[in-house]
């Protein structure tokens, strides 16, 4: 998505270690307008599929979600992370390592806002190695719920994430992939797509 991609290049700044730092329009101010054409995209390249829940991940991928969720008519329901697990089993849980932070953590989802008649389109603002997403895809399988595709802002193609999961099978749709960057020179390459 070339709007996107214009924003990374002109107010993307790349940190040592393959970090991305968007605070200026997704990840701390938030360009809402960005976020609703990011929407559009998303709904004619899922335009075939039955969606009738987004899910997505504290905290990033809240704001996206919901300004997306617009252009499906779909309710959103975020994973939250949790310090206590599941005791009483009442939420489906999964432990994600955290690619920025460095840690793991458990995150949870009530078994009350997804089911096995759940046709899910997952949304988040990253793809890194993975983890976020194959959390949420375990919570998941876990509902019996059907997974129709994910939705990605900016994922780093360099990182992989992405390889194993389009390997399963999934329609993973990424606005923006990273193939490489520089934190010296602050040059960022896209994967161009055919
Ligand atoms: P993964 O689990 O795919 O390794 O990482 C995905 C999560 O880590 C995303 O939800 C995002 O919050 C965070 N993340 C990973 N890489 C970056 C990055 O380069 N920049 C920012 N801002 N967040 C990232």
């Amino acid at each position: 998505m070339k709007l996107l991609e214009e924003r990374i290049r002109n107010e993307g700044v790349v940190k040592p270690g393959g970090v991305l730092k968007v605070d200026s329009f997704l990840n701390h101010q938030m360009d809402v307008a960005l976020f609703d054409a990011m929407g559009e995209e998303w709904k004619r390249l899922f335009s075939d599929k039955y969606i009738n829940k987004i899910l997505t991940i504290e905290t990033s991928g809240i704001g996206i979600a919901c300004i997306v969720a617009r252009h499906f008519g779909v309710p959103v329901v975020f994973a939250k992370k949790a310090k206590s697990i599941n005791i009483d089993g009442e939420v489906y849980d999964a432990k994600i390592h955290s690619f920025t932070h460095g840690r793991v953590y458990d995150v949870i989802v009530s078994k009350k806002y997804i089911g096995s008649e759940d046709h899910v389109l997952i949304i988040d603002d990253f793809l890194a190695n993975g983890c976020a997403l194959e959390g949420l895809l375990s919570i998941l399988k876990e509902a019996g719920a059907t997974v129709e595709g994910i939705g990605i802002a900016i994922e780093k193609g360099f990182q992989h994430g992405g390889d194993r999961i389009r390997a399963t099978g999934i329609q993973l749709e990424s606005l923006a992939i990273v193939e490489s960057m520089n934190d010296q020179t602050g040059e960022i390459h896209f994967r161009q797509e055919s």
